[in-house]
């Protein structure tokens, strides 16, 4: 027991709910947060909480209800809340130094080299890095601006259902309209092209008649000279769109991508935001599809612990940027280096990867007792970034109200996961890369429960 009377979080094995959500301290504070703070947020609307405490997979809220986090700070939070070490790293560098400009330090020396090391051989020689201001977004904007700036072109190519960001060009980058439409004047000379979204495929093909036709209209587009888009200064590709509804590219999507982009020198730039640092049961994703990118561009699980920082890792040819081309107060954050090069370290001596793989195996042989129901549309993921899509059976709309019901039950039951997707229809699930084989478990019989009582059992009648 704590001063406070509760259970110590680091005990904790399963989540505990004891009332109604939110409980009243959490309501005290998410009504002062509803007075002071933009319309604009977002999180606290569908999971009405005040998180206090965190530990591992656990979260703790105001009212003393203890969580599973599946949400994981966005997947920010790779090794879980406060990993002991992680806090132990930040907390020595911070009785040395916390903030370095872009000055040499040496937290950050070894943090590079780290970082430098979890690169694939040949690729590591190759690459130089830019630290960014410290969000994904001003990454993505870091690594279009260096394209554009040393192939002297205009257009960019994103694509459909991407996500990058909320920042200006981040934003003309994404796919979702409704976020760009009431902000006029976007970045221009982004094209959008279809992804390979094979279960609801943007091109209205089936299966049968598939060919990866996406891959062959951004051919036959960015080849034919009457296309109608010069050459691209940029291809930029999430090998897993995650807000996007956690779809993976297909392989030979992505190889095709590749293999035009080399054809016509467009950089391609790989958004690994959210796939990197382990998420997908590789350090970044685009090691399994066997290619390699010319900018890769790395944020959220970073520093293992949620101290912001970003990063672009480009090819050496491509370093054409003057003195000051992106500069940025926070870029020199020593507790992110710090934390970050303790987190390489114990991926390394923990075989996290090795358990993110075995989880997300774990966690996918759970989820597929959902195949066959007529209203889950497709369950998909790569090692610990799943998701499941839920749609009507017969008209095929998004089950979006389904799916936030299902979120909503899970939560009253002491699981916290996130909506994304077309309509937010599709349940995604980002646990911690450390997370646990039991705690797997217990997550995916909530889960599981709240997915089925949240959706009819039969397919609407005809
Ligand atoms: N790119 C991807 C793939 C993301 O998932 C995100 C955030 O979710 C971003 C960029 C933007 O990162 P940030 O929210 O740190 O600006």
């Amino acid at each position: 027991m704590t001063s406070t009377g509760l259970t110590d979080l680091h005990l904790a094995t399963a989540p505990l709910v004891r009332g109604e959500l939110p409980g009243p301290r959490s309501a005290d504070l998410l009504a002062r947060q509803r007075q002071r703070e933009s319309n604009a947020r977002t999180y606290p609307r569908r999971l009405p909480i005040a998180p206090v405490e965190g530990h591992g997979s656990f979260v703790r809220d105001a009212d003393g209800n203890v969580f599973l986090d599946f949400l994981a700070g966005a997947g920010v939070l790779s090794l879980g809340h406060n990993h002991p070490e992680l806090v132990a790293a930040m907390t020595e560098q911070a009785g040395r130094l916390t903030h370095g400009l872009d000055f040499p330090t040496p937290a950050k020396d070894e943090f590079l080299t780290a970082q430098l090391s979890m690169l694939p051989p040949g690729l590591r020689e190759r690459m130089k890095t830019h630290f960014c201001g410290p969000t994904g977004a001003n990454a993505v904007e870091a690594a279009i601006k260096l394209c554009k700036t040393a192939t002297g072109r205009a257009q960019v190519v994103s694509f459909q259902g991407g996500y990058h960001g909320c920042s200006h060009a981040a934003m003309a980058l994404t796919g979702d309209v409704a976020q760009k439409a009431p902000v006029p004047g976007g970045m221009p000379e982004v094209h959008f092209f279809p992804y390979s979204y094979c279960s609801r495929c943007p091109l209205g093909l089936s299966p049968v008649t598939c060919e990866t036709n996406c891959a062959g209209y951004l051919e036959r587009a960015l080849l034919d000279h009457n296309g109608g888009i010069p050459r691209p200064a940029a291809v930029l590709l999430e090998l897993v769109q995650g807000e996007g509804g956690v779809v993976p590219a297909t392989p030979e999507f992505v190889h095709r991508v590749r293999a035009l982009t080399r054809e016509l020198d467009v950089p391609l730039v790989v958004d690994e935001v959210q796939t990197g640092c382990g998420r997908t049961g590789t350090w970044f994703a685009f090691e399994q599809y066997g290619i390699e990118p010319d900018v890769i561009i790395a944020s959220k699980a970073l520093s293992g612990v949620g101290a912001p920082v970003s990063l672009i890792i480009y090819d050496r040819r491509l370093d054409v940027w003057q003195p000051g081309a992106h500069t940025g107060t926070f870029r020199g954050n020593q507790l992110a280096f710090a934390a970050g090069t303790a987190a390489v370290r114990i991926v390394r001596r923990d075989d996290v990867l090795g358990n993110v793989r075995a989880r997300g195996r774990q966690l996918a042989a759970r989820l597929s007792e959902l195949d066959g129901h007529p209203w889950v549309r497709e369950v998909r993921g790569r090692g610990l970034m799943w998701g499941v899509e839920l749609a009507d059976p017969v008209t095929g709309r998004p089950a979006s109200a389904e799916a936030a019901a299902a979120q909503a039950m899970a939560l009253r039951e002491g699981l916290i996961i996130e909506l994304g997707g077309r309509a937010d229809a599709v349940v995604r699930l980002l646990p911690p890369l450390n997370v646990t084989a039991e705690v797997i478990d217990i997550a995916a019989d909530i889960l599981l429960g709240a997915i089925l009582r949240a959706l009819p059992s039969r397919g609407p009648a005809c």
